[in-house]
């Protein structure tokens, strides 16, 4: 079975690495010139981990990652609004929670592919996908070359994806009223006690830091805005600076120690569910399908589930298209709908500018049961995976 995969991310390129895996014949078309990075790093929570071991890779991203074993919130004055223990998630779905840079997550990837053999046809744009024959498509590159396959996989991204246009009809994100300054911050000397989550609340703003070392951490720094207005790197410190003015030391810290060129900014759009994924024998996964706001944390590590579900119906009804994409939705809608309206839930909060909202929600987190909420994220992220609780020590 030959198949196509247009984009070549996360969702793209995990999906080329298993469907090789299993022997399919496999090409990969990315538009930019070379590896990009949307975004500064990831938290592969455990059921990201979980694809990471089948793709070959976790010992991989292990030596480069952090071991995050808790996420702490504070308001923007630094008082402590409580925690969440990740090293109890990591426990209950048996698998680590990882904090890794976007570049060394994608370099991990791309060589695993390279070692099978394959590669990312860099500076393929598609323009455009459209009906061939009865039940084919046909992908039409920017440079004029035109391919089909037996499958085609749309890992396309959020932003314009051609494959939501084709089963969907419309590819537009929906812009969710907040900007995100993400960065990447490495110092001379250790900075970090501990490998956490540092995630500071404010009133329409918010500053998360994730260690992945002592000396390097990326952060994100979000602040309600309803405009979206031309982008200035230059400006980038600035607006920072005097954004996040006054918050505590480690923000300051950041802002101060990340060159610009490893800052950059993003007006945050998501997408509304959708109940179809695919239409003819193309599928959209990842964020084509199912872009969650940042605020969910779970972006990446849905589209790795999307990639070792749809490689597992490929492998099982490779002969019945209809049916291996019908079972991927089935397994799939529910658990990423629940994510990206989980991700819209936690921004509308966070982002919300009334002072008193902003109060009460810090003293309901303070209330928190925070065991409770560790074990049912623990149980809504372990959906449809196979996964059991294991000791610290096995993780
Ligand atoms: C600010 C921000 C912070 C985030 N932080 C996190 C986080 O901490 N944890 C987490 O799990 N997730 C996070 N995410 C989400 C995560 O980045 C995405 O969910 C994840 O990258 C989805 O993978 P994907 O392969 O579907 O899309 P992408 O990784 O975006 O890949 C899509 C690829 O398709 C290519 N492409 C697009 N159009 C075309 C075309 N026409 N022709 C050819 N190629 C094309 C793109 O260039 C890109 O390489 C964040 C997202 C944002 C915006």
């Amino acid at each position: 079975m030959k198949i196509a995969i247009l984009g070549g991310g996360v969702a793209g390129v995990s999906s080329a690495i298993l469907l090789k895996q299993m022997g399919f014949d496999v090409s990969i078309y990315e538009r930019h010139a070379a590896s990009s990075n949307i975004g500064a790093g990831i938290v592969a929570w455990p059921n990201a981990c979980f694809v990471l071991e089948q793709l070959g890779v976790l010992d991989a991203v292990k030596s480069v990652a952090g071991s995050p074993a808790s996420m702490r919130r504070l308001s923007r004055s630094g008082e402590f609004l409580g925690s969440i223990d990740i090293e109890l998630i990591n426990k209950q779905m048996g698998y680590p929670s990882l904090s890794i840079l976007r570049s060394d997550f994608q370099g991990i990837l791309e060589s695993k592919l390279a070692s099978l053999g394959g590669f990312v046809e860099f500076g393929k744009t598609v323009i455009s996908i459209r009906p061939r024959s009865a039940g084919q498509a046909e992908v039409q590159f920017q440079n004029g070359q035109a391919i089909t396959a037996d499958v085609i996989i749309g890992a396309d991204g959020r932003m314009a994806s051609p494959a939501r246009r084709y089963v969907h009809g419309n590819n537009t994100p929906v812009y969710q009223g907040f900007i995100n300054w993400v960065g990447v911050c490495e110092l001379e000397g250790d900075y970090f006690d501990r490998i956490e989550v540092s995630d500071y609340w404010g009133v329409g703003e918010r500053f998360g830091i994730v260690a992945v070392a002592g000396n390097k951490a990326y952060w994100a720094g979000g602040v309600a805005c309803t405009e979206i207005s031309p982008k200035v790197p230059a400006h980038y410190k600035d607006e920072l600076a005097s954004a996040f003015a006054g918050w505590p030391a480690p923000i300051q810290a950041m802002i101060e120690h990340t060159p610009l060129e490893r800052m950059n900014k993003i007006y945050v759009h998501d997408h509304d569910p959708i109940g179809t994924w695919h239409r003819d024998n193309v599928i959209a996964i990842g964020d084509a399908a199912h872009a969650s706001l940042p605020t969910s944390g779970q972006g990446a590590c849905q589209a790795l589930e999307d990639a070792w579900h749809l490689a597992a119906c490929l492998k099982e009804s490779s002969q019945d298209l209809p049916q291996a994409f019908a079972k991927f939705t089935e397994i799939r809608l529910d658990k990423t709908t629940g994510i990206t309206v989980a991700g819209r839930r936690l921004a509308a909060s966070l982002f919300n500018r009334d002072q008193e909202f902003c109060r009460v929600r810090n003293d309901i987190s303070k209330n928190t049961d925070f065991q409770a909420l560790a074990e049912a994220m623990a149980t809504g992220w372990s959906h449809h995976l196979p996964l059991m609780p294991r000791q610290a020590r096995e993780l």
